[in-house]
């Protein structure tokens, strides 16, 4: 059997088709075009979706059901895609019932960090793991949260919008309205931003890192103080949830070691219990598929089979 994965982005869609094994069979992108109706952009979702499965010469019989991660907030309960801040005209849109009435099979949303974290338990680097946490950090931050060997989806599907826990209001406010928001100091689109105040030109979040590699006097500190912030965020979930292990993905991640020493380090120092100072803290295995890979894991593993793997 296959399932679609669905991945939508606030600048692409991800779809794929994925075998049981977790392989991707046939796999499509393209734009979200922010300028039409939802109702159209989930109608060319649904065109490209078919076309896929047409191109990869399979039966609707041998699909399973079509999985969709999305930004949250969303009601997963209720099927809908209630506001996210990267999709400003998607305000409780019925995303699912658009997909089922077209499909007609059975379709499942979540949060696209969840989507991703139950990607990491399938096929990923948290395997072996009854309790972790997955984080990504790109233009957002957001985690996935693996509990008692369950997915952990809090009641309408938004649990892990850790991206939006105050660390220090002393950095400003956030687009959610707080002061000084994890997202809002230590997510891509923030070290982009704060760098680029700080040297006086506008620099990509990789040029911040580059030059902060390359020992600048400015972004050393700077960059600094966000891995000092990452390990007290990593503390946080820690202490909350006592995982075995922190799966790290998104752009961000990608400077490597230096950040994966840093936050380990601060983690040996700051968590609550001895025995969690240990924390395994690793890189996600699955880069840019974790979104399509997930979402077809809510069809293919839901949490009741995915125990055991
Ligand atoms: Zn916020």
């Amino acid at each position: 059997m296959y399932a679609v994965g669905i991945d939508i982005g606030g600048t692409k869609v991800a779809i794929a088709i994925v075998n049981q094994d977790g392989q991707i069979i046939h796999q499509d992108k393209f734009n979200t075009d922010l300028t039409i109706e939802p109702k159209a952009m989930i109608d060319r979702i649904n065109q490209n979706v078919k076309v896929l499965i047409t191109e990869a010469e399979l039966n609707l019989a041998t699909i399973s059901g079509i999985g969709i991660g999305a930004p949250g907030p969303l009601n997963s309960q209720k099927g809908l895609i209630t506001r996210p801040p990267n999709l400003k005209r998607w305000i409780n849109v019925p995303i699912v019932d658009q997909i089922q009435n077209f499909f007609n099979m059975p379709v499942r949303l979540e949060n696209d960090a969840s989507a991703a974290a139950l990607a990491e338990k399938w096929i990923g680097a948290a395997q072996s793991n009854d309790d972790f946490v997955y984080i990504t950090i790109s233009t957002g931050i957001g985690a996935g949260i693996y509990a008692n060997g369950q997915l952990m989806t809090g009641s309408r599907g938004n649990a892990g919008d850790f991206g939006h826990t105050v660390i220090d209001p002393s950095f400003g406010q956030c687009h959610c309205g707080q002061y000084g928001c994890l997202e809002h100091i230590a997510s891509g689109t923030a070290i982009a931003r704060k760098g680029s105040e700080l040297v006086g030109e506008p620099l990509s979040t990789a040029e911040v890192f580059s030059r902060y590699q390359l020992n600048d006097p400015v972004l050393q500190p700077f960059i600094n103080d966000i891995f000092r912030v990452l390990g007290a965020a990593c503390v946080s979930l820690i202490n909350t949830f006592d995982p075995e292990k922190i799966v790290i993905g998104g752009g961000v991640s990608k400077v490597g070691h230096v950040l994966f020493k840093e936050i380990r380090d601060y983690v040996k120092r700051h968590a609550l219990n001895p025995d969690s100072r240990d924390t395994t803290i690793v890189p996600a295995k699955l880069d840019q598929d974790a979104g399509v890979l997930g979402a077809a894991a809510l069809i293919l593993k839901n949490e009741a089979n995915i125990q055991g793997g």
